[in-house]
């Protein structure tokens, strides 16, 4: 508890109270580096449960692996997920386990829903998991949730190789929810990811648009926009398919 965790310092920036000292301070240094970036964490938590209604009820997704999903707080994924449909099926999977602690607790009864502590580089421990293979049919599309992850991953492990490899047994129809952390300007986002790894977290790195375009090379992009007829493209998380917002492209500067 004398080092932040990623998965407690983003709970400090959504104002939840699972945190201690050393994840706030980090909270605050990074909206201090990057003003803003606490109103982006809630827009990302909006994101994701948007993009999970769209998976469940616009293409009849029934399964959910969530990497990296991060502390429990409003709009989880299972609950989005199981609001219309109670049998869709949720795993989570964090190499935190203050995650499962909390977890646990919001879990009791919720047999379609579960979570695993386990480093999702590790990709054959995860899919290979007992909870894994009780829960998802791979007979059946899934849809993989990678919503503010993949910048906690280095270079050095190959982030968008491991979206391949967790895609590979999953059928066509499945699914990608994303989103990252990224700038168009490279000494902020340099700033920035020198700021995270002095607090001694590990982590990634902050990348630019398309250096995260390389997570979804090849696959077909759902239009960002309700009405469908906004061209396919990676988006400001917080304008994708949110009504009455035009989507707009990642803004210069900030970190987004
Ligand atoms: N996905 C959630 C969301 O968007 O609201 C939480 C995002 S939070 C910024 C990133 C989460 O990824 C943290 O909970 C962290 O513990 C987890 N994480 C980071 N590296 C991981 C790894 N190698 N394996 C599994 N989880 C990891």
């Amino acid at each position: 508890m004398s080092k932040p965790t990623v998965a407690r310092a983003y709970d400090a920036l959504l104002g939840g109270k699972d945190n201690f000292e050393p994840d706030r301070e980090l909270a605050a240094g990074v909206e201090e580096i990057n003003p803003g970036i606490t109103v982006l964490a809630k827009e990302n938590r909006e994101f994701l449960s948007r993009a999970v209604e769209y998976a469940a009820n616009e293409l009849g997704i029934g399964q959910f692996l969530d990497l990296g999903s991060g502390l429990p707080t409003v709009e989880n994924t299972h609950q989005v997920a199981q609001r219309n449909s109670p049998d869709n099926r949720v795993v989570y999977v964090d190499i935190d386990p203050m995650v499962l602690a909390h977890a646990r607790a919001l879990l009791v009864e919720n047999d379609t829903t579960t979570v695993i502590t386990a480093d999702l580089r590790d990709v054959d421990r995860v899919l290979n998991d007992p909870e894994t293979r009780r829960l998802l049919d791979t007979d059946e599309p899934v849809c993989l949730m990678l919503v503010s992850l993949l910048h906690c991953i280095p270079d050095d492990d190959d982030p968008f190789g491991l979206v391949r490899r967790y895609l590979e047994p999953f059928p066509s129809g499945s699914a990608v929810v994303y989103s990252h952390l990224c700038s168009n300007d490279a000494e902020h986002a340099r700033v920035f990811t020198e700021r995270v790894h002095s607090s001694g977290t590990p982590w990634g790195r902050v990348r630019s648009p398309e250096e995260c375009e390389a997570a979804v090379a090849g696959m077909e992009l759902v239009s960002p926009s309700v009405d469908g007829t906004a061209p396919a493209r990676l988006v400001d998380c917080d304008t994708w398919r949110r009504p009455g917002a035009s989507p707009v492209d990642i803004p210069d500067k900030r970190i987004w």
